[in-house]
Formats: C-alpha cells, structure tokens, sequence
C-alpha cells in the first residue's frame, strides 16, 4: 500500500497476510484443477482443501467435518438462520446490534429481534422473556429454532458472553441452536473458547488476513442446518459449489498465523489504540469514547476505537480524512437523503445527535505506531477545521 495511506479500517477488511498470499499462489498459476476430479491434478487440489480444513479445525478446536466452506461471513450467517428455520420451522432470535447478515434474515422469517445493552450485548433478560414466553408455545405454536448472538460487535468491539446466552438457551430452550457470528473475533479472541458452547460458528478470511470470498461455517456434531446452497454436493452436501481451492488455504493459512500471534498483537495493538484514543481526547474536548476502556464489566476488543465526536458529522469528517489518506469509517448510512445513525448505536441507546459524530478506528496486524500518530494527527486537523468552518458559519 502506498506509504500516504494511513489505514484505520481493520475492522471492515484487513490486509492478506504474505503467507496467505503465498500459500494460495500456487493454486492459482499452476494446480487450477476442480478438486472434486478424479485425475492426479485434482487429487493434488483435494488434498490441499483437506489439509487446509484439518489445519482450520485445530485452530478452532472442532473436527475437520465440523468444518464447512463457504463464499463469504455473510453466506455463514444466512446458512445458520435460514437453514436452521427452513430445517425445523420456527423462529430465529437475535439481537437489534446484530450485523446486517444475521438482522436481515432473522427480520426476514418473521423471527424476534431483542434489545441489546448499552454496550451492544443482546439483553439477557429480554432473551430470557423472549425463550420463557417460546416455551409455553407463544400462543402461536411456533417455538425457537435458533439464537444468534455476536462474539465481537463489528462496530464498537464489545465482546459478548456467548457462554452466557448459549447456557440460557440450554436451559430455556433445549431444542434450539446457538450459533454466533465470530467474524469479528480471530484476532482478539481464541475460538477454541467459542466453540464449545454453541452449534454453528460463522467466520469471514478477509477479517483475518486472508482473501475476500471465502468464510467458514462451523456445523458441530454434524449437520445442524439445511444448506443455502444446492447443487453439485461438495462440502458433503453442506454447500455446493466448486471449491475456491486457493481462497481455502490461504484462509487456513492467515487463521493458523493470527492464531499463533494473537497474544502478542492483543498487547502491542492495545497500547496503540489508547495512544490513539489519547492523543484525540487529549487535543479535543466533546469527543467520547463510546465504550471506555474503564466500564465496569464489559470487554472490548484491542483493536476498536470507536468515538462520537461532538460538533462534526461523520461524512464530512470521513471526507476530510479521506482527502488527507486517512481511512476510517462511521457506519452510518444515507437513507432518502438523510443521514440515518447507525443501527447499532439505536440499539445501544446513543442519542441520535450524538451518533452522527461517530468515528469508528479500527487496528490490525499491520498498523504501526506511525499509522497512530498519524491518524490522529490528521483527526484532530480535521475535526478542528470542520468545527471552525461550522462556528464561522453561525456568526
Ligand atoms: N458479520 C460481521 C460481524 C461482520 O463484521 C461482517 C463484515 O463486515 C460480516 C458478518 C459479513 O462478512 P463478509 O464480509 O465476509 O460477508
């Protein structure tokens, strides 16, 4: 990346790891066989996609058939809501701080969105109700089949107690499936932690150092769900479609590298986060850091920096930021011409003016102190000029 390229965007992709780059070239300039072929070409292939799932599986701490490939984080989150619903009715349950993979299909079939907290964690007494009120049959006989619940909010970084849904949905509702959607965990959490207490798993390569289009489904003890996608039966019939062979090892490959470095990179990432987060407050006043890194309770992710900057909207900030090589962003989205906060922050409580000022910074394997200072260098220029130009045009 060009050296004017200041990249506080982790959380929405992260750069390939070169190992990752490396693993996968292969696969793409000389073995470009269909694995599911019978010829030594293809055998060679095949062999790498089991050699890649094994490798997943113990990075994860499941079995290799517990391992299922698929096109993308999104594709992993729709298969565990739609299949679980379309392969024992009923309803999905999640919470309004959901990403829009699982929001959207849970919306979609009829199913129960809960609250969440004011850190972004589904609210575990309104589950409670939610399970409780499901087992008496809801008045409409359809019971829960699945609770999703996040392992790490893509946009503030709270990271959930998924140990604590997964053991209120046992007791509650022993019939459903917990899945989470762990794409934004790898780096900060270790999944063998996860795995054990729920059903299906969802991950994304590109969140973790490896290529975009690929994701992982986690399936524990066998097929949980009915698959999304049909067709030629790879993936034992758990998802068709003909294998992204170099797309799989590189994915192996980044997981079992973010794996291994993750201790490391939670210290050294931490330390720059609350630099950055320092040097920003520290310059100006009315910028809040929505999750301090004090509250008492909740846990959040090294690499999350997320602020609402009072006096500045988030798209004019991010223009500016943008135009100095700055990349950031806000997650706020443009709905019939106004500026709508994001769904998130709704559901967290923030106040609707307050959110428009949000900036979301987010850290990865390659960011450096000078990305740090840099960023904030360029932050407080910028918020400091949008405030004046708004101060100049009020008097
Ligand atoms: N879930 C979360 C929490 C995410 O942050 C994202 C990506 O932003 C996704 C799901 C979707 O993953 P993908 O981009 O691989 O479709």
């Amino acid at each position: 990346m060009s050296p004017a390229i200041t990249y506080l965007d982790h959380a929405a992709s992260t750069p390939m790891r070169p190992a990752a780059i490396e693993a996968m070239m292969p696969f793409l300039a000389t073995n470009y066989a269909n694995p599911s072929g019978s010829h030594r070409f293809a055998r060679a292939a095949r062999l790498a996609v089991d050699e890649s799932r094994d490798l997943v599986a113990a990075t994860i701490g499941c079995r290799p058939d517990e391992v299922v490939f698929t096109g993308c984080g999104t594709e992993s989150d729709n298969t565990s809501i739609l299949g679980a619903v379309a392969r024992a009715g009923g309803r999905a349950v999640c919470s309004a701080a959901e990403h829009h993979a699982v929001l959207h299909p849970v919306e979609a079939t009829g199913g129960v969105v809960v609250g969440a907290d004011r850190f972004g964690r589904i609210d575990l007494d309104e589950l409670t109700a939610v399970l409780e009120t499901a087992a008496d049959d809801g008045g409409d006989g359809r019971g829960v089949c699945v609770v999703s619940v996040m392992a790490v909010n893509n946009e503030v970084g709270t990271i959930s107690d998924v140990a604590a849904v997964a053991e209120i949905v046992r007791r509650l509702a022993p019939g459903a499936l917990v899945h989470t959607d762990a794409v934004q965990a790898p780096t900060w959490v270790d999944l063998r932690t996860l795995v054990d207490h729920v059903d299906l798993m969802s991950l994304s390569a590109h969140k973790f150092g490896g290529p975009k289009g690929t994701g992982i489904l986690v399936e524990r003890g066998g097929p949980r769900v009915a698959p999304l996608i049909v067709g030629g039966g790879q993936e034992r019939g758990r998802r068709s479609g003909t294998h992204d062979v170099a797309g799989i090892v590189a994915t192996a490959t980044a997981l079992a590298i973010t794996d291994a470095e993750r201790d490391a990179e939670d210290a050294r990432l931490r330390t720059l986060r609350d630099g950055l987060v320092d040097s920003i407050t520290g310059s100006l006043d009315d910028v809040v850091e929505t999750i301090g890194r004090d509250d008492d309770g909740v846990a959040k992710v090294a690499g999350s920096a997320h602020l609402c900057i009072g006096g500045v909207e988030s798209e004019a900030l991010l223009y500016l930021l943008d135009e100095a090589g700055v990349c950031a962003s806000a997650a706020s989205a443009c709905a019939s011409g106004a500026m709508e906060p994001s769904h998130v922050l709704a559901a967290m409580g923030v106040d609707r003016q307050v959110a428009l000022g949000a900036l979301r910074l987010s850290l990865g394997h390659a960011t450096t102190a000078t990305d740090v200072e840099r960023g904030a260098e360029v932050i407080v220029d910028a918020v400091s000029r949008l405030r004046s130009r708004s101060m100049a045009l009020r008097s």
